[in-house]
């Protein structure tokens, strides 16, 4: 684990953990909330904001029914980022993975989305291993902004101008979607392309308040750029999660 996380986990639950701590001051409960921070950095718990079924509204999967699991935390700051509560971390409960699984258990579909938040802040093995042993199909989306992590049947990497990506994402991309919010996007794409393996699928997505104004340009770079294809959030046409 990078010193950046041990960081981030010292500020964000340590800092709960010290104001409760304050309140208490049990040495139990001192106990129960180091071990829960040791349980994090192993990826035997984790802090999840949301999660959900729905139907995979964009990149390749398009239309897939599908169980997201949203992680809190994000340190990478996209100014259109439209899960910006996702960003504090230690607002959100933090659950073991084993009841993380149950949940999506109830649910017919066995298509799994982990996304955030960044979820590669975390150690993705343990929950990704359930994941798989319960017979889910694991897929992330992520901004590959840390070390990669878990066992994944589908990587969805969508780099972002705001924080670089950590190399270690580019061999395991299987979709690389950018997020064109302006023209310049267009060459930051491409570049990415250049880093990625041959057999990844290459997708370009209008962000949403932008697609009126860009979709000309998105559309003609793909039919410029033929191993490129658009991505829609058609879940926001749809009006669902
Ligand atoms: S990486 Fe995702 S969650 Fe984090 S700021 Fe960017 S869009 Fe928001």
């Amino acid at each position: 684990m990078g010193v950046f996380l041990l960081d981030f986990f010292a500020a964000t639950f340590c800092s709960n953990f010290a104001v409760q701590k304050k309140a208490v001051q049990s040495p139990a409960s001192t106990k129960i909330e180091m071990d829960k921070t040791q349980k994090i950095r192993e990826g035997l718990m984790l802090p999840l904001m949301e999660a959900f079924y729905t139907v995979q509204g964009e990149g390749i999967h398009t239309g897939v029914p599908a169980y997201f699991i949203r992680l809190g935390g994000c340190d990478v700051g996209c100014v259109w980022c439209d899960v910006k509560e996702s960003w504090d971390a230690g607002k959100w409960p933090v659950l073991d993975i084993e009841e993380i699984v149950d949940q999506a258990l109830v649910y017919p579909g066995r298509t799994v989305v982990i996304t955030g938040g960044e979820p590669l802040m975390y150690n993705l093995g343990p929950l990704t291993a359930l994941l798989k042993e319960k017979g889910f199909s694991t897929h992330i989306e992520t901004s590959g902004a840390h070390p990669f992590s878990g066992n994944f049947d589908w990587v969805c990497f969508s780099p972002k101008k705001f924080k670089a990506p950590h190399p270690s994402i580019y061999a395991h991309a299987d979709e690389l979607k950018v997020v064109i919010y302006n023209k310049s996007d267009f060459d930051f794409a491409e570049k990415h392309a250049e880093l990625v393996k041959q057999t990844c699928k290459k997708l370009i997505q209008p962000e949403w308040s932008k697609s009126g104004q860009l979709m000309e340009s998105i559309v003609a770079f793909v039919k410029n750029h033929p191993n490129w294809k658009i991505s829609l959030q058609t879940h926001k046409f749809m009006d669902i999660p």
